[in-house]
């Protein structure tokens, strides 16, 4: 039986940049060259070709145009190799998961997201383990065909679906959560992958789709918010989808002036999606009358995605100019397990 076959892609972040001791700060090295410094690699049982980003970038400059050429490297390479594995930094790697696993239909193969708190060139790095763990999983087959099929984010012994994950430290080497999906897979002594919480595409045939469109924003509630502010956000000139993070299960202010700049922008054709600012469980509309009115004017239910997934999908719904009579029904089904019904 052949090696599997694994592309490793380097995007930038933490995990392949060194100190500048002269200021201190992290920066973008030649991460090809950092790699051969690392004999472990060699050990593992499939073959590994490398490719970088030709301007790494650290997470915070990422943008739906990387998003897409993430997704045209992949397509470009997908006959040729077994299984993905990107490394990117942690800041926004919850956002290109949900992104790639939009883009990327009727995936068949594993896209292993990874990267580290760390530099890999540190002592105390958690970069290896991530970098190691992720490719073994990419590699994983049964019957000569790929285990896992599709985008997922591997960080500190676990495998998550990429599109429920959230950054949740900046400290800790396991800076990942996935609040409302459990982990796909734990590695310890063993590696051991939960069989039945994989996803498998219904779609017949691996393709990418799609254009991200950037007219939208996130509101998050807070106590104190004002019908200025409100009123300011929902008429910025060309804007097209608000996620609105509410409290608990999807409450808002109740008071009239919430309510009516709301469905002013809606009849505006201006989409609203309403997440938690919870970091787990979901939104249920109806439950308290601090949510009847969003649901009587039209606000669609994130369910229990999270605020990235969220806005991700809002953007790529956007971006693929989906009627706005069939926006809701669209965003309310899950595409590729990143909301539970
Ligand atoms: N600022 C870095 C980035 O997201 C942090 C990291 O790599 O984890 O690119």
């Amino acid at each position: 039986m052949p090696k599997p076959r694994i592309l490793l892609l380097y995007t930038g972040g933490t995990i392949g940049m060194v100190k500048d001791f002269t200021s201190g700060t992290l920066k973008v090295f030649n991460f090809k060259k950092l790699l051969q410094n690392i004999p472990e690699l060699r050990q593992l049982d499939c073959d590994i070709e490398t490719l970088s980003f030709e301007k790494p970038i650290d997470s915070s400059d990422m943008e739906p145009a990387q998003w897409v050429k993430m997704a045209q490297i992949i397509n470009a390479n997908y006959h040729d190799f077994d299984g993905f594995v990107i490394l990117h930094g942690s800041d926004t790697m919850s956002y290109s998961a949900s992104a790639l696993s939009f883009l990327l239909k009727g995936l068949t193969k594993p896209v292993v997201l990874t990267g580290s708190q760390l530099p890999i060139g540190d002592l105390r790095t958690d970069a290896k383990e991530n970098l190691i763990t992720a490719i073994q999983i990419a590699s994983l087959t049964e019957n000569g065909q790929p285990y896992v099929k599709e985008v997922c984010l591997y960080f500190e012994y676990k495998l998550y679906r990429g599109n429920r994950t959230t950054k949740i430290s900046a400290e800790h080497f396991n800076a990942f959560t996935s609040p409302n999906y459990p982990a796909l897979a734990e590695s310890g002594v063993h590696l051991r992958v939960n069989r039945d919480l994989l996803f498998s595409s219904t779609n017949p045939e691996f393709s990418i789709t799609g254009s991200f469109d950037g007219n939208v924003v996130i509101v998050k509630m807070f106590p104190g918010i004002t019908a200025a502010v409100l009123s300011a956000i929902t008429n910025i000139d060309g804007l097209k989808g608000i996620v609105l993070e509410t409290y608990g299960s999807g409450n808002a202010p109740s008071g009239d002036w919430f309510i009516s700049i709301l469905r002013a922008a809606i009849a505006r054709g201006i989409q609203v999606v309403n997440v938690t600012q919870c970091s787990g469980g979901r939104v249920n509309m109806g439950q308290y009358e601090t949510s009847a009115s969003l649901k009587e004017i039209g606000v669609i239910s994130g369910a229990d995605i999270t605020t990235e997934a969220a806005i991700t999908k809002m953007m790529y719904l956007l971006g693929q100019k989906v009627a706005a009579a069939h926006f809701k029904t669209l965003f309310e089904t899950p595409f590729c397990g990143e909301l539970s019904q």
